[in-house]
């Protein structure tokens, strides 16, 4: 068995070290943060089994002008930043060729085919049931045009097995007769659930992974590097030891992956969310609204509109505009909601062609990546992790990985 250090208490993380641990090896996981406080603490909740579709669409070009325009739009973004970004622009863009799209869809289905199944494997051992809300979320389009606009990605689930089925005005109204009747259709992501705490998913599982044996270090590391044929990790001008590294640091992975020589495209789409004075049964199901591209998910601490995406970079301090559209947007659906309680900011990790990078360094042996989850890290932690214990065990699996290696870029 090796001493494995996974670097980032993160979702992505935290899956990945309860795997390793329970096959026996000794793991010791380092944050700076206590775990899953960071990006993992504010997503909308959904456990999406098979999702597919993510913000490349070869449609992109045909709806930016309006979703830019759009005062109420899902899309800001910060054209200093990007203009001082074009390489990673660029790859985007090329990754939004219809092939390109076809070839994501087909990569990202296959791996989150196995999501839910890897998930069981967690919650069999570890009971978070008390969270796990298995109603299935819905996603309203508020007009007929903004429907049809949808058709590419919607024909695009169909193909690669996300089972949704459409529903109308009258369905809609009983599902959720608190919502003002602004919309035209919507879909039911089948078989899907959602949590009412992303913050008690995370915390159950490192928490059995302590009780199990699992270490955690509550520091920064700041380097890694190689001394011969042993690798370190550097931390406090302190050298540890180790047989094999896992970096699973979100968006802040290639920090530590520049130290050993790779350097990968990552970059952020930051999202926001809003969390509003609980109004029991005020919502049943996580509701997505297509206009503004956020979803209202009922949690325990009340009711959170979580989405959006702004490309801004890591150094810009939150976007009011972004929280007052989603607080007034969230308000027009939605009348009765309550005061608003916290207003918050993250940083989903991203690469250009929206695929998570996992696989080992080909610059330095045994260190492996796990990061790049972009809108899916809460569905895709627990595949992440078992793929990731597979690879360091160098087990086959059924699971093809190919097109989330490191070095496809
Ligand atoms: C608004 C919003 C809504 C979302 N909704 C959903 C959803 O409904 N469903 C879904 O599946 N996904 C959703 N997501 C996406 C999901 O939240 C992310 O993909 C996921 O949280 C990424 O997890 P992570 O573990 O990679 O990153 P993080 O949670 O950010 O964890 C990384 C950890 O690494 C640590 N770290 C970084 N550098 C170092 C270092 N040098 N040393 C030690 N520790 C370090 C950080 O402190 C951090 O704790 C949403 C995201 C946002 C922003």
């Amino acid at each position: 068995m090796s001493k494995i250090a996974v670097i980032g208490a993160g979702i992505i993380g935290v899956c990945i070290a309860h795997f390793l641990r329970k096959n026996g090896h000794e793991v010791i996981l380092y944050d700076q943060n206590e775990p899953g406080t960071q990006t993992s603490f504010g997503s909308a909740g959904l456990f999406a089994n098979r999702e597919c579709v993510t913000a490349n669409s070869p449609k992109l070009w045909k709806n930016l002008p309006a979703m830019l325009l759009s005062k109420n739009g899902p899309l800001v973004i910060d054209w200093l930043y990007v203009f001082t970004h074009l390489p990673w622009i660029f790859r985007f863009l090329r990754n939004c060729t219809t092939a390109r799209v076809e070839h994501i869809a087909k990569s990202l289905s296959s791996f989150s085919s196995h999501a839910k199944f890897a998930y069981e494997e967690i919650f069999n051992e570890v009971d978070v049931s008390k969270y796990i809300v298995h109603k299935e979320p819905i996603y309203l389009y508020e007009s007929k045009e903004l429907f049809e606009k949808d058709q590419y990605a919607l024909n695009l689930r169909k193909k690669y097995n996300v089972h949704f089925d459409i529903i109308n005005k009258e369905d809609i109204a009983k599902m959720e007769p608190s919502i003002e009747p602004i919309y035209y259709k919507g879909i039911v992501f089948k078989g899907e659930r959602f949590t009412k705490s992303p913050i008690q998913i995370t915390k159950k599982i490192f928490d059995n992974f302590i009780r199990n044996g699992g270490h955690f270090v509550l520091k920064k590391i700041d380097s890694i590097f190689r001394k011969g044929d042993s690798l370190f990790l550097k931390c406090d001008e302190q050298e540890h030891y180790v047989d094999k590294i896992v970096v699973a640091a979100g968006v802040w992975s290639n920090i530590l992956a520049r130290t050993i020589g790779d350097n990968f495209p990552l970059d952020t789409e930051r999202g926001y969310h809003i969390i509003f004075e609980n109004n029991s049964n005020l919502l049943a199901h996580s509701v997505g609204w297509a206009k503004t591209g956020f979803y209202m998910t009922p949690m325990d601490d009340g009711i959170r509109a979580a989405g959006t995406v702004e490309i801004a970079g890591l150094k810009k301090s939150m976007n009011k505009n972004m929280l007052t559209m989603i607080e007034a947007t969230a308000r027009s659906i939605l009348p009765q909601l309550g005061k608003v309680k916290s207003q918050w900011m993250g940083f989903r990790p991203t690469l250009p062609d929206s695929l998570p990078v996992i696989g080992e360094s080909q610059k330095c042996k045994n260190v492996y990546y796990a990061f790049g989850h972009q809108h899916l890290g809460l569905s895709l932690a627990a595949v992440t992790g078992k793929m990731i214990c597979s690879l360091i065990e160098n087990k086959p699996t059924n699971i093809n990985i190919e097109a989330l290696s490191p070095y496809r870029f």
